[in-house]
């Protein structure tokens, strides 16, 4: 096709007459205004379409020359008023039906080339301390179908004209998308649209047809005009870097709709934490993530993520785990600062471990005796604590506690529960509650 001839646009009301003058800008016949809305064109010899046009019953016009009225200009016996079965008329229908059909048509405002998107793909982010580039892009031409209906009864200036669109999976193109796309704003491609095999666009009109039928009722009226309308859509990916690292974010979408921020690509998903937002940043040690995700160690001040901190159950303060200690006595998760040793066991634990002067473990030591399977393995372990008659016993989650007694002295013995390591030793005398850490020739003499 010619890129000098006019394209003419269709909207949403136009009357019959103007769509009969896009229909012969559409198949590149040339059309001159003359004064008052009284148009004259020329019947092309060999038809508009590519190949050789069969002879319709109206090919005799052909070559003629031909004054037409469209709009509220009056014909008379020198201007043809442009109706159903008007001469000009039987001529065009005989040409929309032969090899010119479909007719081709882009929506009259999208974008042409990817600049003109690119500042509203980047609109939605914010990207802290970091860059935001376009990666790839590319703009391809989707069609839609329009199948051009017009009713009414012959004679008619002014039939109802009804266009149906429909999209390439067969179903109706919603008025929602009608509208945002300006599908009723169209021109002439001005640019090398792609060519659809003649077979697929006879099943496509069939199968729109038919949904157009079933959504018009028993008539949707005549099939005057088929149009495949091209629409770019646009494709690609947006690159996100902050210091070393980036993160890509694909979209796809209607180039028009991309480029009036109507729709916007997605926001960024982090894997890290499945959150989604506009805003990306960083931790401290340069994990890409959404702002939304991040949080401040309460003991180091480092950025992390929210999910790598740990509550403690003292302060309910958050950290990193490493500021913090399991307690042996109550199992509590606390800040390490807040830990205490026991005077007795000299064990680490929580506040919430301790229980006056010392741990709640210590405090409740409780009789056993050798036949206990525990402290079979421990005398088993350290035969030289058989000296000692009575036995109390106590256990945290990490170690035993026992306190050893003959009629003069005690001995207290912590060990590692799973590993019997020893942790501590200490002597005393049966009538005093102080506890003095062996010395080695006590620990020798005691456990060996
Ligand atoms: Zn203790």
């Amino acid at each position: 096709m010619s890129s000098s001839r006019p394209a003419w646009v269709d909207t949403q009301d136009a009357s019959f007459p103007q769509f009969v003058l896009w229909c012969l800008g559409a198949l590149g016949v040339e059309v001159q205004a003359e004064a008052s809305g009284v148009y004259r064109l020329e019947v092309p010899l060999a038809g508009t379409g590519a190949e050789p046009a069969p002879p319709h019953p109206y090919a005799h016009l052909a070559g003629r020359r031909i004054r037409f009225a469209a709009g509220d200009a009056v014909g008379d016996g020198a201007v043809e008023q442009v109706a159903l079965d008007s001469p000009l008329m039987h001529w065009l229908r005989g040409e929309l039906a032969g090899p010119a059909l479909p007719l081709q048509a882009v929506a009259a405002r999208q974008p042409l080339t990817v600049h003109e998107l690119t500042s509203q793909l980047f609109a939605p982010y914010v990207v802290e301390g970091g860059h935001a580039h376009l990666a790839g892009c590319t703009l391809e031409d989707r069609p839609f179908l329009r199948l051009s209906f017009i009713g009414g009864t012959s004679g008619a200036s002014a039939p109802p004209l009804v266009h149906c669109f429909g999209a390439t999976d067969g179903t109706l193109v919603s008025a929602d998308l009608i509208d945002n796309l300006e599908l009723h704003q169209l021109a002439v491609p001005s640019w090398r649209v792609p060519t659809l095999d003649r077979a697929v666009i006879e099943q496509w009109i069939s199968v729109i047809r038919q949904r157009c039928a079933a959504r018009a009722g028993a008539d949707a009226g005549t099939l005057l005009a088929v149009t495949v309308v091209w629409c770019r859509y646009a494709e690609g990916k947006l690159t996100f870097s902050i210091g070393l690292k980036s993160v890509d974010v694909s979209f796809g979408g209607w180039a028009r709709l991309l480029a009036d921020g109507r729709v916007q690509p997605p926001p960024y998903t982090c894997p890290l934490t499945g959150l989604s937002s506009y805003r990306l940043t960083t931790t401290d040690d340069g994990r890409i993530t959404v702002v939304e995700a991040i949080a401040v160690c309460a003991a180091s001040g480092r950025r992390v993520l929210t999910q790598d901190l740990e509550c403690c159950a003292v302060t309910g303060r958050h950290v990193l785990p490493a500021h913090l200690q399991t307690c042996p006595v109550s199992g509590q998760r606390a800040l390490s600062s807040l830990f205490r040793m026991c005077p007795m066991c000299r064990q680490q634990v929580s506040p919430s471990g301790l229980e006056g002067d010392r741990c709640r473990a210590c405090q409740r030591l409780s009789a056993t005796t050798k036949a206990d399977p525990r402290m079979a393995r421990i005398l088993g372990a350290f035969p030289k604590l058989d000296r000692w008659q009575r036995w109390k016993m106590a256990e945290t989650q990490s170690a035993h506690i026992l306190v050893g007694a003959s009629f003069w002295h005690r001995v207290l013995l912590v060990v590692d529960k799973q590993t019997l390591d020893v942790l501590h030793v200490a002597g005393g005398t049966r009538w005093s509650g102080r506890w003095s850490e062996a010395t080695a020739v006590q620990r020798d003499e005691w456990i060996g």
